[in-house]
């Protein structure tokens, strides 16, 4: 087999054997693809530095003579990203985002789009000076645009119980298992099951929308939302996904959930946790 030529973005990966890794990428082509690094954890590795999670990298590898793996031949740093590794808020939405996306790529599968989507959520992640709602609202705004990525784009403009376009009002009721909002009325009658229906806040209807069109260049192009909104947003974010994609439903820190308050001030006492987690997260 020819080798493969590809920009690759790093999610992550695990020590094999002495002095070799694998990692697991990103690439726009072929989707995710594990890579056999060899020598990688040697200490004179040409790969230093090159192959950390969230890495923007051109990698050439080829399919191994004995097995379905690949392994990397190349690979030359184009972006590092050091803004998200010098906020340990930026560092915990892209692991989130990269994390979900680790689960939902698919391999020797044509991902241009999620590929596009993700180097843009780390390029706005990576400027400085956002602050932990900003990082937030951006994370929420990464996930619903990976929703409409995959088909998933919720109904925002019409009622779905009766089809009446949605007028304003201060907060909806968004019924998971179908997709959508419900009207004033039809919310009223409660046509669905109890617990199916989520209350959706007009800016956080606002937030929804605007993320499934299109990433934002900025956070600052997004709507800002008080803090009780932002979180109800994100946990519905965070159920829709789990519910359409079949994810696992996971504790707060790991993949889907914003982690405690107690996890990052756990993180800031001990940095070198933290450094670790960085260079090595998977
Ligand atoms: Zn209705």
């Amino acid at each position: 087999m020819h080798p493969v030529s590809q920009e690759a973005i790093v999610l992550g990966g695990i020590d094999y054997s002495d002095s070799s890794r694998i990692i697991w990428v990103l690439t726009p082509e072929y989707g995710r693809q594990s890579l056999m690094v060899k020598g990688a954890r040697r200490a004179r590795s040409k790969y230093q530095g090159v192959l950390e999670t969230f890495n923007l990298v051109q990698a050439i590898y080829r399919k191994s003579r004995s097995g379905s793996l690949y392994v990397l031949r190349e690979a030359d740093l184009r972006r590092h990203f050091p803004g998200i590794r010098a906020s340990l808020e930026a560092f915990w939405a892209a692991s989130a985002a990269v994390e979900l996306v680790r689960e939902i790529g698919r391999e020797e599968q044509e991902s241009r789009a999620l590929f596009e989507l993700l180097k843009e959520f780390l390029s706005v992640a990576d400027s400085p000076g956002q602050g932990e709602a900003g990082l937030r609202t951006l994370l929420v705004a990464f996930r619903w645009r990976l929703a409409d990525l995959m088909g998933l784009s919720p109904r925002l403009l019409e009622c779905i119980g009766c089809g009446t376009k949605l007028a304003r009002q201060d907060e909806y009721g968004f019924v998971l298992t179908e997709g959508g909002l419900l009207c004033g009325a039809c919310g009223a009658r409660r046509p669905y099951p109890a617990g199916t229906a989520h209350s959706l806040s007009y800016q956080g209807l606002r937030l929804v929308y605007r993320s499934c069109r299109r990433f934002p260049a900025s956070v600052a192009e997004l709507p800002e939302l008080p803090p009780a909104e932002l979180e109800a947003v994100e946990r519905l974010c965070r159920l829709y996904l789990e519910y359409h994609l079949g994810l696992d439903p996971r504790p707060a820190g790991r993949g889907l959930g914003w982690p405690t308050g107690e996890v990052v001030q756990r993180s800031l006492r001990n940095p070198a946790q933290g450094s670790r987690k960085m260079n090595n997260a998977g």
